[in-house]
């Protein structure tokens, strides 16, 4: 079976699977982007523009998404896209620990289909949990995004050797200049991680 049909198999399970938050959703926010891909970028969670056409990234925050890939020469053909949580929690609050337990045990599934050489943590949570392993209790411990983006490391991550790149979170940077102006030297360095032809 081929990565594709693998992804979908995933996707089926995590539709029937029983998780917090399925009930005020209205779509699964599973991925989006090439099944090939060496690149995944991660989120946190679906907001209303996501929830709605159950796609991640679609709304304001998707846009500067977008952009980052255009500035460092990618679309969606190249790289894979989805969140820690699968369904969009209410008012966009924060997801809680107990979310992030049941919902990762999909995302660590697809990981394991798409076998990705670079992940870019998209903001806090999405850090965390990689900087954590995965041990979802292990993550308040971990440092924070303001700390750690654009320093890129290697994971071991369930048996994948893995180059992380923590990044703010997209949404993150719609109102503030100042983390503009980071992120646009943290592309310079998604940009040079990714020319490196050991990845491909
Ligand atoms: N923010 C996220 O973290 N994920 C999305 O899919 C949209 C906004």
């Amino acid at each position: 079976m081929g990565k594709a049909e693998l992804l979908k198999e995933v996707e089926e399970k995590t539709r029937n699977a029983e998780l917090p938050l399925k009930k005020g959703a209205i779509n699964l926010v599973f991925g989006k982007g090439s099944p090939e891909a060496r690149i995944l970028f991660v989120g946190e969670a679906a907001g209303r523009n996501e929830d709605e056409q159950g796609l991640p990234f679609v709304g304001a925050a998707g846009k500067n998404l977008d952009k980052l890939l255009a500035s460092v020469g990618l679309s969606l053909n190249d790289v894979y896209v989805a969140n820690i949580l699968k369904y969009r929690p209410p008012e966009n609050r924060d997801p809680l620990p107990e979310e992030i337990k049941a919902h990762t045990p999909y995302l660590i599934k697809q990981i394991k289909v798409l076998c990705p050489r670079v992940i870019c943590s998209l903001g806090n949570y999405a850090t965390k949990f990689f900087l954590a392993n995965g041990e979802v209790d292990k993550m308040d411990e971990q440092p924070g995004i303001t700390s750690v983006h654009g320093k890129v490391r290697i994971i071991e991550f369930e048996g994948l050797k893995i180059k992380l790149i923590p990044l703010f979170h997209p949404a993150a940077i719609i109102y503030n200049q100042k983390l503009k102006v980071e992120w646009e030297k943290d592309m310079e360095i998604v940009k040079k991680e990714i020319a490196q032809k050991e990845l491909f």
